[in-house]
């Protein structure tokens, strides 16, 4: 499901021909050079691709209209080797509709002290060159990432290969589209959101069906098919009875088999990437989709409950943004629930009633069957588990009327101090960043929902990033966060995206 497109990126050297043949001839080799390693560094999660080198309007015209129609070319990474008078690069950046960095690298690392020469300086000279693409870029107001530094430095690297999630996750964006077979909670205000603008601002399709459109799907799933995914299950999961008939327990995990293949065919047929159900919508099915939702959201598709598309739509785009992440951590649709106000050990229990992606488990994973605290269906399988320790990133997208705002938090997640045997249900615990005062202070000052799409694989930067690239507000809270700052950013924010 969570198939990685061979995205490219191209690598596009600025020049001019002032210089004489000789020089663009180290130019271009230098670029390679660079290409290549970047290539080999394996801190990038795409290919890079050389471009020859661009040194009039009408090729700097050419390669970023190439890079638009090219389906495989995310992002087009732009360095002035030399001085390349900018107002060469006006039409082409303002045709270009990718994802734009600027790589302010130098082929040399150090000076060479004893060599330098004037024909070294005129050969060498990005801190020139950049600025005066810089400038253009800036008074074109064109949004990019500036990566700073020698380009055999590791951390350069990094953070090229983090842009180029960011970079996905702009092109991949606009293939979401997300299904929704319950709406929008009644009364409930922060999971509301205004759709036309969604598919406007971020390209999302967002549809609706009558969940017995689905269910038509679940009760066509076969037997042997329900009882072969179970047989996995048993295989994978442990099983905890609890003092349960082992027959009926089985059978309770084969609904959610039951629906975990219905639910797959009906949204791989219709090629959507993302779900939202509601407990109070469940029509036919015999339980909440608890299991099911698990796996489905394990195998890469987003999720929101009680009606909740645009956190549905944002765990699918951080699940394609953390592709492939190596040693990844994981990425799930959570819920703030309750509290540990203990002082000093001050955090938030993340849960869901069931659905906790457990590609953030920690350990082994279990499956319980347990009442569901509301609605009216049958007790339903669940996978619970505990989830890993270290840094995440938790957002919240939400619709103030006029515009939408992703709140981006840093949050640290810690174990739990003792084990929690009556809770039937998969967890997490953190602490925003700086403390749970002034990191919940600014969550509710920015107006940030209980739903979030967290991610222990993508940092606070590349979800601001990829705001900025969708020209939205975005608000950070993190270690530097203070109150009064928080509530002057809120006041500026208000008067630029008025
Ligand atoms: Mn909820």
């Amino acid at each position: 499901m969570l198939e990685n497109k061979a995205y490219k990126f191209w690598f596009a050297t600025g020049s001019q021909d002032l210089y004489g043949d000789e020089c663009l001839k180290n130019v271009a080799e230098h670029s390679k050079i660079i290409v290549d390693a970047l290539n080999k560094s394996g801190k990038l999660p795409f290919e890079v691709v050389w471009k020859p080198t661009l040194i009039d309007q009408a090729s700097i015209r050419k390669t970023f209209n190439d890079a638009n129609n090219d389906p495989e070319c995310a992002g087009v990474i732009t360095w002035m080797h030399t001085f390349s008078p900018a107002k060469m690069w006006i039409i082409g950046l303002q045709e270009f509709k990718k994802s734009l960095c600027h790589l302010h690298t130098q082929f040399n690392e150090e000076i060479p002290y004893d060599t330098i020469d004037m024909d070294f300086m005129n050969e060498n000279q990005s801190a020139h060159g950049d600025r005066e693409y810089a400038h253009v870029v800036s008074r074109m107001g064109i949004e990019r990432k500036i990566v700073v530094g020698h380009w055999a430095n590791p951390d350069v690297q990094e953070k090229l290969g983090s842009w180029m999630r960011t970079a996905i996750g702009v092109m991949e964006s606009s293939h979401i589209r997300v299904c929704r077979v319950g709406d929008n909670m009644n009364n409930v205000a922060v999971t509301e959101g205004d759709k036309v603008e969604a598919q406007i601002k971020f390209g999302w399709e967002i549809d609706h069906y009558n969940v017995n459109d689905v269910v038509d799907y679940v009760n066509a799933v076969s037997a042997a098919d329900v009882n072969t995914l179970v047989e996995e299950y048993y295989s994978k999961y442990q099983i905890l009875l609890e003092g349960r008939d082992e027959k009926e327990f089985r059978d309770s995990v084969a609904v959610q088999a039951q629906i975990e293949l219905g639910f797959e065919k009906f949204l791989t047929e219709r090629d959507y990437h993302a779900i939202v159900t509601h407990f109070g919508m469940l029509g036919g099915l015999k339980q909440l989709p608890g299991l099911a939702m698990q796996r489905l959201m394990e195998k890469g598709y987003g999720f929101g409950a009680e009606g909740d598309w645009k956190t549905a739509a944002m765990v699918r785009l951080m699940k394609i943004m953390a592709a492939n992440t190596k040693d990844a951590k994981g990425t799930s649709f959570l819920e703030d629930y309750t509290y540990n106000l203990v002082p000093g050990k001050e955090g938030i229990l993340q849960a869901h009633m069931l659905e906790v992606c457990p590609t953030i488990a920690d350990g082994p994973i279990s499956i319980k069957v347990n009442p569901l605290s509301m609605g009216n269906r049958e007790d339903p399988a669940r996978l619970v588990f505990t989830s890993k320790v270290g840094q995440g990133t938790a957002t919240s997208l939400v619709d103030l009327g006029n515009r939408f705002r992703l709140i981006v938090n840093a949050v640290d997640c810690k174990p739990v101090e003792k084990p929690m045997p009556k809770l039937p249900v998969a967890t997490a615990f953190w602490t925003p960043q700086p403390n749970l005062e002034v990191g919940a202070t600014a969550w509710f000052l920015a107006g940030g929902a209980h739903h979030t799409a967290f991610s222990y694989d993508l940092s606070v930067e590349q979800m601001v990033d990829w705001a900025d690239a969708m020209g939205i507000e975005s608000v950070v809270i993190d270690k530097d966060t203070t109150v009064r700052g928080f509530k002057n950013e809120l006041k500026w924010n208000s008067v630029f995206y008025r």
